[in-house]
C-alpha cells in the first residue's frame, strides 16, 4: 500500500460518549464487519469492558476502503477513554496522524474530552471534531458545538454531527478522515524503523506486538533488533487485524500491524521502543514513552488461605497483559499471606479486583488503598514506601513527600462553591477557573493524590448529581506533615486498617474511621472497642455493644422466606469475613477508610 493512500487515526472521547459504537459503525459502513457483528461490539472483546464500556487494551484495525476508484487503508487505533489510562491514549496517538474528537450531544465537553484533546494536540495530530448521538431527544448539538468552539476553537461548521447508533453522518466522517488526516510521512526505501505502541500476551501465540512502521519495510522471516535493549528476534508472523487477524508477507512505511516473534515474556518488550533491521540497523531511535509507574497500592489477600497459589497464578496472568499492574508477596498478621499490588489509579484497581473475583473465582480481602510516599530519613537516605506497614520508626524520619495531582473538574456552574469547599477540605490548592459556557465551568486544583483517591470522585458525582467530571495527572512530589494512624479492634492492632494521614486532619479522620467501623463490624457476644491511635496515643474510640438476641428474632410473624433471606445474606457475608483475635471483620470495613467525609 502506498503511503499516500494510508490514513492512521484514533477516536478520542470522554467515557460513554460513543467511541466504541462509532468505531464499530465505521467498520460496518466500510464493509469490514457485518450487521450482525456490529451488534456485538467487536472492539471491546472482554466481558468486563463491555459491561463498563471501557476499552482497556488499545487495538488497531486495518480497514480497506474504496473511494473514487482509489483503494485506501484506514488504520483505526483504539484508545481507552478513562483517566487512569492516559498513557495508553498517548502511546496509541503516537502511531497516528489524526484523531476524531468525539463529544456526546447530550453531555457536551467533559473532563476527558479536554484531556484527550490536549493529548492529540501535543501529538500534532489533525483533529476532526464530531458531535455524536444527535438522534437523541435530549441532544443539543448547537450548544455543544459552541462549547467545542469556546474550549478548543473549532468553528460550529467544522463540527461534524453524527449518530453512531443509526449511522447518520458517518459517511461524512469517513470522507473527512481521507481528506483531513495527512498520509503518513515515512519513506519505504529507508532503513526499517517501526514504533511499538502496544503489546499483549496471547495464550496460544505468546507476545503479540503492535507496530507502526515509520520508515522501511518489515518482512516475514526478517531478523529484527529492539533499539533500547539490542535484543534480536526472528519475525515468525506479521499481519493486520481486519478485524480478524490476517497474516501478510510484508508491511511497509506508514502501515500498522502486528508482529509475532517467539517473544516469551511481555517484560522483554518496551512500549515506545524502535524496531529496526538486525543486519542493517537504523541508528535513530524514535521518541519513546516513559512507562507509567503505579501510584496507588493496596493489599490483596485470599479470604481462604488455601487459595494463595491460585491467587498468585491469577495475578501473574493479569500482569502478563498489563505491564502497568505490579504485585509482590506481602504477609500480614491478621490477613495472612497475600500480595501488595500497584495500580495506575482507583478504576484500574477496581477492574483488577473484579476480574480476580469474577474470572478466577477467588474471594478476596482488599485493604485500604494507599499512595507511594517518599521518606527522607535522618541518615540522609530516601526510601519509597507504598504501604502503611512499611513506615519505619518515626524517630528515624526527617521528612515525608507525597504525590500531587493536578485535577481539572468540569462542572455545572452552580456546583462551583461545594466543589471548592471539597477541595479546600482535602488540602487542595486552587489554580484557576475557566468558563466553558454560561452554565459550565472548568475548575483546576492541585490535590494530594492520597486525598483524591479517598472519595473526591464520588463526592463530585453526588454534588453535581452526576453532571460533573474530573481528570487528573500526577505533577510530582511535595513535602507534607504526615503521620501513620493505627487502628485497634478489641485491643488488637489491625495492620490492614492503618493509614497515613495529614497531622492536621488526623483527629477528624480518626473519629470518622472508628464511627464507620462501628457501623460495618457486626455485634458480637461481647462489647468491642474500636480505637484509632497515633504513635501509641489513642485519638478516637467507639464501642460496639454486645449482641443480646439471635438475629432471626428480628423477623416477626414467621415470615419464612424473609428469615431464609437473612440467613443467606449472613452466609454470604461470612465468606467475606476475616477473624482478628476474637472479632470478625467484614471486607467492607477495610474499605471504610475510603468513604470518609
Ligand atoms: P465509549 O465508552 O465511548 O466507547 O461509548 P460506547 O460506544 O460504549 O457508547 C456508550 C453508550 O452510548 C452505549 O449505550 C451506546 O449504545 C450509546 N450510544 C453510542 N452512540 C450513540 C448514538 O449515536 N446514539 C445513541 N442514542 N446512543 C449511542
Ligand atoms: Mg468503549
Amino acid at each position: 500500500m502506498r503511503p499516500e493512500n494510508i490514513r492512521n487515526f484514533s477516536i478520542v472521547a470522554h467515557i460513554d460518549h460513543g467511541k466504541s459504537t462509532l468505531a464499530d459503525r465505521i467498520l460496518l459502513q466500510t464493509g469490514a464487519i457485518s450487521e450482525r457483528e456490529f451488534r456485538d461490539q467487536v472492539l471491546d472483546d472482554m466481558d468486563l469492558e463491555r459491561e463498563r464500556g471501557i476499552t482497556i487494551k488499545a487495538r488497531a484495525v486495518a480497514i480497506r476502503y474504496q473511494r473514487d476508484n482509489e483503494e485506501y487503508e484506514l488504520n483505526l487505533i483504539d484508545t481507552p477513554g478513562h483517566v487512569d489510562f492516559h498513557y495508553e491514549v498517548s502511546r496509541s496517538l503516537a502511531a497516528c496522524e489524526g484523531a476524531l474528537l468525539l463529544v456526546d450531544a447530550t453531555q457536551g465537553v467533559q473532563a476527558q474530552t479536554v484531556a484527550n484533546a490536549y493529548l492529540a494536540l501535543d501529538g500534532d495530530l489533525a483533529i476532526i471534531p464530531v458531535v455524536n448521538k444527535i438522534d437523541m431527544a435530549a441532544a443539543r448539538p448547537e450548544e455543544v458545538a459552541e462549547e467545542m468552539d469556546s474550549t478548543f476553537g473549532f468553528t460550529p461548521e467544522e463540527c461534524l454531527p453524527c449518530s453512531a447508533k443509526t449511522g447518520m453522518g458517518v459517511d461524512r466522517i469517513i470522507d473527512a478522515i481521507i481528506e483531513q488526516v495527512p498520509p503518513p510521512p515515512g519513506n519505504p526505501d529507508d532503513k526499517l524503523r517501526a514504533l511499538i505502541f502496544d503489546s499483549h500476551f496471547d495464550e496460544f501465540r505468546g507476545v503479540i506486538i503492535y507496530v507502526r512502521l515509520i520508515d522501511g519495510e518489515l518482512r516475514k522471516g526478517q531478523r529484527v533488533k529492539m533499539l533500547s535493549t539490542n535484543a534480536t528476534y526472528d519475525v515468525t508472523e506479521l499481519g493486520q487485524f481486519r478485524p480478524q487477524r490476517r497474516a501478510v508477507d510484508s508491511l511497509s512505511a506508514g502501515q500498522v500491524g502486528y508482529v509475532i516473534a517467539s517473544i516469551k515474556d511481555l517484560r522483554d518488550i518496551h512500549i515506545g521502543d524502535t524496531v529496526t533491521d538486525a543486519a542493517n540497523p537504523s541508528a535513530d531511535r524514535l521518541p519513546g514513552y516513559e512507562e507509567p509507574k503505579p501510584m496507588v497500592y493496596c493489599g490483596i489477600f485470599p479470604t481462604d488461605n488455601d487459595d494463595y497459589d491460585d491467587l498468585r497464578q491469577a495475578l501473574l496472568k493479569l500482569s502478563l497483559n498489563d505491564s502497568s499492574f505490579s504485585f509482590e508477596p506481602e504477609s500480614n498478621e491478621g490477613l495472612g499471606f497475600g500480595f501488595r499490588c500497584g495500580f495506575l489509579g482507583m478504576l484500574h484497581m477496581e477492574i483488577i479486583a473484579q476480574r480476580l473475583e469474577r474470572e478466577e473465582d477467588i474471594d478476596l480481602v482488599q485493604t485500604a488503598p494507599s499512595v507511594t510516599y517518599e521518606l527522607g530519613l535522618r541518615d540522609e537516605t530516601t526510601i519509597s514506601i507504598n504501604s502503611p506497614d512499611k513506615v519505619p520508626d518515626p524517630s528515624t524520619i526527617e521528612s515525608w513527600s507525597e504525590p500531587i495531582a493536578k485535577v481539572s473538574f468540569i462542572t455545572p456552574s452552580d456546583s462551583i462553591g461545594p466543589i471548592m469547599q471539597l477541595c479546600q477540605d482535602r488540602r487542595g490548592k486552587y489554580l484557576r477557573t475557566e468558563y466553558l459556557s454560561q452554565s459550565r465551568t472548568i475548575l483546576v486544583y492541585e490535590l494530594p493524590l492520597a486525598e483524591l483517591i479517598v472519595d473526591v470522585y464520588d463526592r463530585l458525582k453526588s454534588i453535581t448529581r452526576g453532571y460533573g467530571t474530573l481528570d487528573y495527572e500526577i505533577i510530582g512530589f511535595q513535602k507534607a506533615d504526615l503521620v501513620k494512624m493505627d487502628v485497634m479492634v478489641a485491643s488488637e492492632k489491625v495492620d490492614a486498617l492503618s493509614t497515613i494521614v495529614h497531622r492536621e486532619f488526623a483527629m477528624k479522620r480518626g473519629r470518622r474511621l472508628v464511627q464507620k467501623l462501628k457501623q460495618e463490624i457486626e455485634r458480637h457476644m461481647f462489647p468491642i472497642a474500636v480505637q484509632a491511635a497515633i504513635g501509641g496515643k489513642i485519638i478516637a474510640r467507639e464501642t460496639i455493644s454486645a449482641l443480646r438476641k439471635n438475629v432471626t428474632a428480628k423477623c416477626y410473624g414467621g415470615d419464612i422466606s424473609r428469615k431464609r433471606k437473612l440467613l443467606e445474606k449472613q452466609k454470604e457475608g461470612k465468606k467475606r469475613m476475616k477473624q482478628f483475635g476474637r472479632v470478625e471483620i467484614p471486607q467492607k470495613a477495610f474499605l471504610a477508610v475510603l468513604q470518609m467525609e
